[in-house]
């Protein structure tokens, strides 16, 4: 029995209010505060009128401000917070959390606004403060980080004695008819695809030049894509906790005229960070780029299509070498009739929820700061089932070159 409150109301946040309100049981109050209230009301119109018997309040706050979060927090009590809002507010929403006495729970690591570059390091600096207070704060609960994470734990808990590589695969072969649009957050996303491309390898990360390393890969539900590597944040927190791993890649599929369109974005300057003056202020020519493309919430009920998205394993059993996939299918379609959103944000706001309710069931309701395969993998596995992520077990996978 728990109140929770949501920050965001983005596509992600959408998937989650519903999912919270889905969950029988555990969620009996939910607050979505965020930015702009009339979203959070609007959202609060949907759940109302698919009939609940969860409290659900909205609020207006900017999680860019202690002092807002810590007033709003105070105000309506809840026993987790769950943001649904953007990296840049990691750090102030876990400040507003260690003040208030509340759990914490998030889907991306934090990242400066004047730099692009993400990081565990600062949110790993937590774990004294959280643990002496005795409050949770998980890192990651999406799908990648979140997911690939969870599978990653349960591999290694119920099939290998040793996990020496993992590909993370992320395809989504969603078409939404736009030339050019991204499915989650544009500035977060174009900042992520238009960095260096990183991988772990025998200790060290090598890196590589933006979309340098390109694989095709047949896709069930999809079939063959292109992937190229890219660098994400599970890379940095496996790395450290998954004991004799070797190797860890991440791949994510492009059709052509996204990386066309990113490629001229680019060549123009539009991708930029850096700020220039336009008509006598200062702009930020990626935030202006994301005030002109598709809001990622406004896709759903044009993206046709499903997602792939899972882990390869390789390593020992039992003395022998074994090779292993696990991975989820997802359809844009039946996301979106469900509850109104796309498969991207499907997949990430379901595990938001599922995490949140083991941390308010005691399941992984552990003092510090985790990400999320550090805790036991298996009520989170079995929900995934239960919530609209069923996983399927690939025990003869291609493997990635
Ligand atoms: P959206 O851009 O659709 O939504 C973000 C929401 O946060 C909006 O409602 C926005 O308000 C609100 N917001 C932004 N800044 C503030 C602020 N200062 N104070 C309060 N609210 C704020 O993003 P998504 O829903 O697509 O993504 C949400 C999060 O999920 C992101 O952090 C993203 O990186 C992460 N993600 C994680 C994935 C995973 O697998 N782990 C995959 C996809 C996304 P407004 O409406 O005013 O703009």
């Amino acid at each position: 029995m728990a109140k929770a409150l949501i920050i965001g109301a983005g596509g992600v946040a959408q998937v989650a209010a519903h999912k919270c309100v889905q969950h029988g049981g555990v969620f009996t109050d939910l607050c979505i505060a965020s930015r702009t209230k009339a979203r959070c009301d609007e959202l609060k119109a949907k759940l109302d009128a698919k009939g609940t018997d969860v409290r659900i309040s909205t609020a207006e706050v900017d999680a860019d401000s202690l002092p807002e979060l810590v007033a709003l927090i105070r105000r309506y009590e809840p026993e987790i917070v769950i943001h649904l809002a953007l990296p840049y507010q990691d750090l102030t929403i876990m400040d507003a959390c260690l003040e208030t006495g509340v759990h914490y729970i998030d889907t991306a690591n934090y990242e400066p606004k004047d730099e692009a570059r993400f990081e565990y390091k600062w949110q790993w600096a937590y774990q004294d403060r959280f643990r002496e207070k005795g409050l949770t704060a998980i890192l990651g609960s999406g799908f990648d980080p979140g997911v690939t994470g969870v599978f990653s734990a349960y591999a290694l808990k119920h099939e290998f004695d040793e996990i020496n590589t993992i590909d993370i695969l992320d395809c989504n072969g969603g078409d939404h008819g736009y030339p050019f649009a991204t499915n989650f957050n544009p500035e977060i996303n174009i900042r992520e695809v238009t960095a260096n491309g990183r991988y772990y390898e025998n200790g060290a990360f090598v890196e590589t030049e933006p979309m340098e390393i390109k694989r095709r890969y047949d896709f069930e539900g999809v079939g063959e894509r292109d992937m190229y590597l890219l660098y994400h944040e599970e890379l940095e927190s496996l790395a450290k906790h998954i004991p004799g791993i070797r190797r860890i890649r991440f791949f994510m599929t492009f059709g052509e005229s996204y990386l066309t369109h990113l490629r001229c974005l680019q060549n123009v300057g539009m991708t930029s960070i850096e700020p220039v003056m336009f008509q006598g202020m200062p702009i930020i020519p990626l935030q202006f780029l994301k005030a002109v493309l598709p809001d990622p919430a406004s896709l759903g009920p044009r993206t046709v299509g499903k997602t792939n998205i899972g882990c390869i394993f390789a390593g020992k059993k039992d003395g022998c070498d074994k090779v292993l996939r696990i991975y989820n299918i997802c359809d844009h379609q039946e996301a979106y009739r469900e509850v109104g959103a796309q498969a991207v944000s499907y997949t990430t706001g379901v595990p938001a929820m599922i995490g949140a309710s083991l941390v308010m069931e005691g399941e992984w309701k552990k003092a510090g700061v985790w990400n999320v395969e550090q805790l036991n993998p298996d009520p989170f596995m079995d929900k995934l089932n239960r919530y609209g992520l069923p996983w399927i077990i690939d025990r003869d996978p291609v493997l990635v070159p």
